[in-house]
C-alpha cells in the first residue's frame, strides 16, 4: 500500500516495476514507481508536446 504524493490517496499495486507509470485513482496524477520495497511514487514528469513555440519579445521603452 502506498500513498499518492499529491493527494495521499491509497494506491495498491500488485507487482509494480521501477519506472512504471500509474495514475492515481483519486486525482488522476501520473506517478512513477521509484521504489518497490516499500513502494514509493514520484510525480511523473509531464510530457510536453513538441509543439513549443516561444516567441522572444522584449518590451523596451
Ligand atoms: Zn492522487
Amino acid at each position: 500500500m502506498s500513498l499518492c504524493p499529491e493527494c495521499d490517496a491509497e494506491i495498491e499495486l500488485v507487482s509494480p516495476d521501477i519506472g512504471e507509470i500509474v495514475s492515481c485513482p483519486e486525482c488522476g496524477l501520473e506517478l512513477e514507481v521509484i521504489s518497490r520495497d516499500p513502494v514509493e511514487f514520484d510525480i511523473a514528469p509531464e510530457r510536453d508536446e513538441e509543439d513549443e513555440e516561444e516567441k522572444e519579445e522584449e518590451d523596451l521603452g
